[in-house]
C-alpha cells in the first residue's frame, strides 16, 4: 500500500511539474506571437485572418489528465502537434496564404 501511495504522489508531482513547464513554455510562446497572416480558404473563398484549430477534444484531454497523467500528456502533445490554421468563416483547415498565386487567381476570377 505504501508503494502505491508513493507512486501516486510521484505521478501527481510529475503532472504538476509538466503542467508548470508547459505553462511557462506557453507564456513564452504566446509573447512571441506574430500577427495573424491573411489566408485564403479553399472551401468557402474567404480571405482574412485565421483561427487556430486542433484535432481531438478538450473534454477528452481534461478527463485523461484527471485520471491518467501520462496518457493525458501524450494526448495533449498529439493535439498540439496537429495545431493548424483554419478558416475563421467555415473552420476549414484547407487554407493557403492570400499572397500565393493560387489564391490571387481564385480571388480575381
Ligand atoms: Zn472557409
Amino acid at each position: 500500500m505504501e508503494t502505491l501511495g508513493g507512486l501516486l504522489i510521484m505521478l501527481v508531482c510529475f503532472a504538476i511539474v509538466v503542467g508548470a513547464v508547459y505553462g511557462v513554455y506557453y507564456l513564452l510562446f504566446k509573447r512571441r506571437k506574430k500577427p495573424e497572416p491573411v489566408m485564403y480558404c479553399n472551401e468557402c473563398g474567404y480571405t482574412g485572418t485565421t483561427v487556430k484549430s486542433m484535432r481531438g477534444s478538450l473534454a477528452v484531454e481534461f478527463v485523461l489528465w484527471l485520471f491518467f497523467a501520462i496518457p493525458g500528456l501524450i494526448y495533449s502533445l498529439w493535439r498540439r502537434s496537429t495545431r493548424k490554421q483554419a478558416c475563421s468563416n467555415c473552420k476549414s483547415r484547407s487554407v493557403i496564404p492570400a499572397s500565393s498565386p493560387k489564391a490571387k487567381a481564385a480571388v480575381t476570377h
